[in-house]
């Protein structure tokens, strides 16, 4: 067979786009100019190709699964402020952040405190940091995600809803405070937990710690079955602290010299 570059760059082209090796489809003009300047054996030049693709493939499942994750933007570890709440430790969280113990034991981890104080931004950014470390995980609102399994029930697909968030390793349920029993069918929040319980991970971010919890499901029964099976195998943060969002607008306030020392009232819990 007459060697023809032209003909098989373009069978080349569309076998690596069989095969779904975009990276290698893309590059390997590049690194072949570079082997052949280098003379470089073909395990070496194979070698490359081959690491590219398994770097561009991890970057993409990253991607796929930090959108899938419905995260808020911009809230990572890099920009909270420590400092701010005295009560946390970085080394605790940053320890929190790379998953292994708990997540890989399905213990969960419940933050605590008034509005403002960054439970969210947390919350958040402890997830970003388990996505990129290799887990999956999904942000909801928790009435968002009860609404959904509401609806689930209704059409008695549950279970299979359930099921399907087994996939993510981590839960985090945004403001369960703000869950309420007369929104019909709490019931379903429960099932979520039972099921998740020494399984797979639930982080929750609350306005108001255990003894208000009555008003989130049917009956102080399972109020009680829920607490219990959260906190067994459980990490509590508790950030009593001053609203970072207060500080920040008086402290913004101040620096442009407004009007500002109004003292604010106190965040109700
Ligand atoms: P919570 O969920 O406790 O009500 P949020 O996490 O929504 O509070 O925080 C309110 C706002 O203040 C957000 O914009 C958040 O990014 C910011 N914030 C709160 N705490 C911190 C912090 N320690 N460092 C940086 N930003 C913070
Ligand atoms: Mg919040």
């Amino acid at each position: 067979m007459n060697p023809n570059p032209t003909a098989d760059a373009a069978r080349l082209a569309f076998l690596l786009g069989e095969l779904r090796l975009p990276t290698i489809k893309y590059l390997w003009p590049d690194i072949a100019v570079q082997s052949d300047k280098n003379g470089w054996p073909a395990a070496r030049f194979l070698t490359a190709l081959a690491e590219h693709e398994v770097a561009d493939r991890e970057r993409r499942r990253i991607e796929r699964h930090l959108l899938d994750a419905h995260l808020p933007i911009g809230k990572s570890l890099d920009n909270f402020d420590f400092n701010a709440v005295p009560v946390i430790s970085k080394a605790h969280i940053t320890a929190l952040a790379t998953g292994n113990a708990w997540i890989e034991t399905g213990a969960n981890c419940l933050v605590f405190g008034p509005p403002g104080v960054g439970k969210s931004h947390l919350a958040a950014a402890i997830g970003r940091a388990l996505i990129e470390a290799g887990y999956r995980v999904l942000f909801t609102r928790t009435t968002d995600l009860v609404q959904r399994l509401q609806i689930a029930r209704q059409q008695l697909t549950l279970e299979a809803a359930i099921t399907k968030l087994d996939r993510y390793h981590l839960i985090i349920l945004d403001d369960i405070s703000y869950v309420t029993k007369d929104q019909a069918e709490t019931s379903v929040l429960f099932e979520l937990i039972s099921r998740r319980y020494e399984h797979r991970s639930i982080l929750i971010t609350a306005n108001q710690a255990f003894g208000e919890w009555n008003k989130i499901f049917p009956d102080q029964a399972m109020t009680l079955a829920a607490v219990d099976r959260l906190v067994h195998h459980a990490t509590i943060l508790e950030m009593n602290v001053e609203s970072y969002r207060r500080r920040t607008a008086i402290e913004r306030k101040k620096a442009t010299g407004g009007p500002n020392t109004r003292q604010s009232p106190k965040a109700s819990s």
